[in-house]
């Protein structure tokens, strides 16, 4: 068994490290603050390639691997919140283009996304009434000749505003439950897409999450992603790799809040000594670190089964539950040691626990989470 990672891999994350600290960290302030969807920043991103890494270079991605990702998504996760989930978005559509796309799909939609002309990808899965139980989604797209008519309302759509290209899935036959489900790009600024209320959220609040409507909506026939039928299974296998990079961002989060905290409780003197003297603050530390290097752990085994080509749908969700979960508690403790300080703006630890609470959501909830990996379990 080996731990060490490559030199290519260390390389990715020394420059993603680098870049985060200098160019992302001190921005997350003022994006939360501001809700500004960070445009420049995602752009110069692009231009260190990190929109298409999982898709190969001779493909037009920039082909890091699903483990340099992951340690990437680290990086940027611990420097800012917004920024890692708009980027991991992003690598999930492109990488979904690439696995399931047309060699013309391919070459109009992937460059795109690596210059960063395409400046985010939008994955549109959930519905107003089809949330955890995507299967019963209700948006339709019909067949009119060379092309389909898609016409439905997505929520929550990550990146809606700012998405070159969308992700959509659709009923192609009403009658057919998952199975009639069909997956379609659409290009933003296509006629029948529209942008519609804009959500106001706890925190993510530079990610930019809106919903979609589409309202006769044409689309060309040969944007449709894989065959008509497979697009339920097309948006799982999409987002068992989405759950890696949720994973990942959380164990970034994770250590930003350890890190702010371990800081904090060598300044803080109370009772005429650093409160980290005090055994019940070291035990806080001693638990959160464990619970990071214990979600690290999981996020990178997942990567790395990802990255072999075995199934890893099992140990995308277990990453997925614990290190969203231990996130969520290592943001709280980060906050508790920082006192009544941890509740002002002054310290970022509040900001770490507002961001940490929508980990658990999207991409399936914890709740769905465990579902997935009890079915494993008991097949
Ligand atoms: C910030 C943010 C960004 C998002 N980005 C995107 C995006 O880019 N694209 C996209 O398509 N969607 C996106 N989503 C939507 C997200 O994936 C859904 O919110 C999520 O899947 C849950 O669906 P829901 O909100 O409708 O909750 P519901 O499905 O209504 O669930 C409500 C509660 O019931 C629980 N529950 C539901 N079914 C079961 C069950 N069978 N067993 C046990 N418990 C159950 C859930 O776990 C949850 O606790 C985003 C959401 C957020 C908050």
């Amino acid at each position: 068994m080996d731990f060490e990672l490559s030199e290519d891999q260390k390389l990715v994350q020394e420059m993603v490290r680098r870049f985060s600290e200098k160019e992302i960290a001190h921005l997350a302030d003022e994006i939360d603050r501001t809700e500004r969807f960070p445009e420049k920043t995602l752009k110069d991103m692009a231009g260190l390639g990190l929109m298409s890494m999982l898709v190969p270079s001779e493909a037009g991605g920039t082909g890091m691997g699903a483990v340099a990702y992951s340690l990437a998504l680290m990086e940027i996760g611990k420097a800012c919140m917004s920024h890692a989930t708009a980027t991991s978005v992003t690598n999930m559509v492109c990488e979904g283009i690439y696995r399931f796309g047309t060699p013309a799909q391919r070459q109009i939609y992937i460059p795109r996304i690596t210059s960063g002309e395409c400046l985010a990808g939008a994955f549109a899965l959930t519905e107003p009434g089809a949330g955890s139980d995507a299967g019963s989604l209700r948006a339709t797209a019909e067949r009119e000749g060379e092309e389909y008519v898609l016409n439905g309302t997505k929520v929550f759509i990550t990146s809606g505003s700012h998405a070159g290209v969308f992700m959509v899935a659709a009923k192609t036959d009403r009658e057919a439950g998952k199975r009639g489900i069909s997956v379609f790009l659409v290009e933003a600024g296509t006629p029948g897409l529209r942008v519609g209320r804009k959500e106001e959220k706890l925190g993510q609040r530079g990610s930019d999450t809106v919903e979609i409507l589409f309202e006769e909506c044409h689309v060309p026939a040969a944007n449709l992603l894989g065959n008509e039928g497979d697009g339920f299974k097309i948006m799982l296998a999409n987002l068992d790799g989405g759950r890696v990079g949720i994973a990942s961002s959380s164990c970034g989060l994770a250590r930003a809040a350890f890190e702010s905290a371990r800081s904090y409780s060598k300044d803080r003197r109370q009772f005429g000594r650093p409160i980290c003297e005090f055994q019940a603050i070291q035990w806080k530390l001693a638990d959160m670190a464990t619970q990071l290097d214990a979600a690290t752990l999981l996020t990178l085994r997942a990567a790395h089964r990802k990255e072999l080509g075995r199934p890893y749908t099992q140990e995308a969700s277990m990453a997925k539950l614990f290190a969203t979960e231990a996130c969520q508690r290592v943001c709280r403790e980060a906050l508790q040691i920082h006192g009544g300080y941890g509740y002002v703006r002054e310290y970022p630890a509040e900001r770490f626990l507002r961001d940490s609470v929508a980990l658990t959501l999207y991409e399936g909830t914890s709740e769905i989470q465990r579902l997935v990996i009890a079915r494993n379990l008991l097949t």
